[in-house]
């Protein structure tokens, strides 16, 4: 049997920017209902340490979400192990119809639906996933002082991430199959122009190699797109950076959208295209991507999405005195 429920401001997604507003939302008695979708927590819960969430020099990300989730249920957020397979936001009370057959209105909606890295889909690639392999330079860099790695990719996120990496690292290559790169050109320059950057044209990786007691990266192959030819780089890293893809599905054709799927808030605000609808966290932010800026933007959504709220309230009480 299906059930309806109402709520005033539906969250989803149970990630920082999703657990952030549930408890903001929850202390401005909006009583939230969250809905956590397939990958509860988010992100964090596939990478082992954080050492850049402020409060703690260093926490196992699966453990700071299940305290986030703990917090968000303390403070009054109802938590619904659910996936939100469509929604109607063309009229208000919007709709969010889930995966368990319920459906759920509300009067606002804080959209926190995250963003995935993008990955090659190698069996190393996921065998070394948190052990050596990363998507995150800005994340997982730290972790690669004085030691050799590589990123893979051609385009802005690749340069950005081997530019990063060069702080720590003794020596970053940059593998990419073509022979030129896609990245802007002031990027380009600086990256030709850093000494500790190698470039390797034309190869795709083909495999990351490493020890299992303890499980950790020790080199890659990478094979000649032209050739075939097998090169072998040693490395304590692999960073894949071929792009993030926001998981933006759910609401790409209602609301306004840029930069491959990010859903475009107003300057300064969560606001999307739709009044009554905040997007926060990397849905909508292809610049940062961190769990701090993530759970700052979830902040700001359940407090735009109160005032919202209340301003509503004040709009219709003249029609609801003269009733
Ligand atoms: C391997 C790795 C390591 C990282 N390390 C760090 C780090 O050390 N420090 C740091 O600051 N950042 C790190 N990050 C980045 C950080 O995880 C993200 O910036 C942050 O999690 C984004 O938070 P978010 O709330 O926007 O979304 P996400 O964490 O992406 O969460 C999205 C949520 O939306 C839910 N969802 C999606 N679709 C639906 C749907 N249809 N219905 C309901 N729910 C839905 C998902 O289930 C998930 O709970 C790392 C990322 C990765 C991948």
């Amino acid at each position: 049997m299906s059930d309806n429920i109402h709520t005033n401001v539906l969250i989803i997604g149970s990630g920082p920017a999703g657990y952030t507003a549930g408890v903001y939302a929850s202390r401005a008695m909006l009583e939230p209902i969250l809905v956590q979708g397939i990958q509860p927590g988010g992100q964090l819960t596939i990478t082992t340490e954080v050492e850049n969430w402020p409060g703690d020099t260093e926490v196992q990300g699966p453990d700071l979400m299940i305290r986030m989730e703990s917090h968000a249920r303390e403070v009054g957020t109802n938590v619904i192990a659910d996936i939100i397979l469509s929604v109607d936001l063309s009229k208000r009370p919007f709709t969010a119809i889930g995966d368990s057959g319920t459906t759920y209105t509300a009067d606002a909606i804080i959209l926190a639906t995250g963003a995935q890295a993008r990955w090659l889909g190698l069996d190393s690639e996921e065998k070394f996933k948190g052990f050596g392999v990363s998507a995150c330079a800005t994340c997982d860099g730290f972790f690669y002082r004085g030691k050799d790695v590589v990123v893979i990719g051609g385009g802005n996120t690749a340069v950005e991430e081997a530019l990063f990496l060069t702080k720590f690292a003794s020596k970053v290559t940059v593998i990419h199959r073509r022979d030129e790169l896609r990245a802007e050109k002031i990027l380009q320059h600086r990256l030709f122009n850093n000494d500790k950057i190698e470039m390797l044209w034309d190869h795709q990786l083909e495999e990351v190699y490493g020890s299992d007691e303890p499980l950790g990266v020790e080199g890659v192959r990478a094979k000649n797109v032209k050739t075939g030819e097998i090169t072998e780089i040693p490395c304590s890293g692999c960073f894949i950076a071929i792009g993030h893809a926001p998981s933006s599905e759910l609401v790409k054709d209602a609301l306004e959208t840029h930069m491959g799927g990010y859903v475009v808030t107003a300057p300064d605000s969560t606001a999307t295209s739709i009044p009554g609808v905040f997007a926060a966290g990397d849905l909508t932010d292809h610049i940062y991507r961190q769990a701090v800026t993530s759970a700052g933007m979830g902040c700001m959504a359940a407090l735009e999405a109160e005032k919202f709220l209340s301003e509503l309230e004040t709009e219709n009480a003249p029609a609801k005195a003269a009733e």
